[in-house]
């Protein structure tokens, strides 16, 4: 049966040991020099017009940006149902309540009509989640969202690079807009995650709250001329920040964005033609000119067991896994707000049929042709 072919499977070069190596030796481990130009970087990546603060996770990231647009107790912020528990936990430790809204199962993400329907007076932000690497419907989201003077968070852990009406995701003027260097990320730092905001005071508020409420940074203090023990919290803050060695692979990941794109967009497209025929729905592609991440490629079985297939491309040694369990039939959120599987049918049904299959950069075409070749021996018998 061959060796194991993984599902998912980080691309880390020469440059990144390197510079990895280069850190250990510098004697700068935490948030120092190379996530600063990590940052600056990624300013670049999008253009200039952003501010970027590095942070040590997506999860960290977005319950900054929402701490930072003033999210409390009370409040209501809606999320896909079809995400990672993540987007809407960070709410929680806001006290505030996310509302989970159903999909659009052509795309696996939210549907804006959903978004109109669950606004209360109590409504503060939307999050929308670029599912897999495909830009969410964002004129209407934010058309919605000026209509009814709600921020707009973006999880972008997905969604690099991702372009939406030719713009790339980081630079369409939401409130903020947060990425996951998670290891099975587009570009991966191990763990680590960066927050955009075109806003000096969500990135001020994001610095300060990354570390421990501290209005200078460690760098700072050991690099300006004020005197370096001296420092100022001003607020209860967190422990969010990135650290050098991280940075260091995210330097080079990201100059690789765009080439690890293009090995994934192929890999995407063989699947489109040789899996065309077999009872199956295929991922939506995106308008012509557009830029999708392809960090999933989530197919949905139209015939046949969705557990027993995975047992058996698993038994042939491929690895698949699911995106994602909604996040209204897990017990914690199924019970504090009371929702029962029906509530968001199109989520549940695309969520019983999917089954994310093996996509990354160094995946070979002859691996693909191993996963393909199971899969039709799976399902034409
Ligand atoms: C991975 C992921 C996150 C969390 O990212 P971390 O960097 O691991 O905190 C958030 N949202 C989505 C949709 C994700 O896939």
């Amino acid at each position: 049966m061959g060796s194991f072919l993984p599902f998912a499977l980080p691309d880390i070069g020469e440059e990144e040991i390197n510079e990895v190596l280069e850190t250990l030796k510098s004697g700068w481990l935490t948030t120092g020099p190379k996530t600063k130009q990590f940052e600056q970087d990624f300013v670049e990546f999008l253009g200039g017009q952003v501010k970027a603060i590095a942070v040590n996770s997506a999860t960290a990231g977005l319950h900054l940006a929402l701490e930072a647009l003033g999210i409390q107790p009370g409040d209501e912020v809606i999320t896909p149902t079809y995400t990672f528990t993540a987007t809407a936990e960070v709410v929680r430790y806001l006290g505030a309540d996310p509302i989970l809204v159903d999909i659009n199962p052509d795309t696996f993400n939210i549907d804006p009509n959903q978004i109109e329907k669950a606004i209360t007076p109590r409504t503060k932000a939307i999050i929308p989640v670029h599912f897999g690497g495909l830009a969410c419907e964002m004129a209407t989201i934010m058309e919605i969202a000026r209509h009814h003077g709600l921020k707009v968070v973006e999880d972008a852990a997905h969604a690099i690079p991702t372009t939406y009406q030719g713009r790339l995701v980081g630079n369409l003027d939401t409130d903020a807009t947060v990425y996951s260097f998670y290891a099975n990320k587009p570009i991966a730092t191990g763990e680590g995650g960066m927050i955009v905001t075109p806003h000096q005071e969500i990135a001020d508020r994001c610095r300060v709250m990354r570390l421990h409420g501290i209005n200078r940074d460690v760098f700072d203090r050991y690099t300006s001329s004020k005197p370096s023990w001296y420092y100022e919290v001003i607020a209860p803050g967190f422990k969010y920040n990135m650290g050098d060695i991280a940075a260091a692979l995210g330097i080079h990941q990201l100059k690789k964005a765009y080439m690890f794109q293009e090995k994934r967009r192929a890999i995407a497209e063989y699947y489109r033609e040789q899996l065309a025929d077999l009872p199956l729905l295929l991922p939506s592609f995106p308008p012509f000119g557009d830029l999708h991440a392809w960090h999933l490629y989530v197919i949905r079985l139209l015939k046949g067991d969705r557990a027993e297939f995975i047992a058996q491309m698993s038994a042939q040694g491929i690895g698949c896994s699911v995106h994602y369990i909604p996040l209204h039939i897990h017990p914690y959120w199924r019970d504090t707000y009371q929702l029962s599987p029906e509530d968001f049918p199109k989520a549940l049904a695309t969520y019983q049929q999917a089954v994310s299959l093996p996509i990354y950069t160094k995946m070979t075409r002859g691996d693909q042709d191993r996963v393909i070749n199971t899969i039709r021996e799976i399902l034409i018998k």
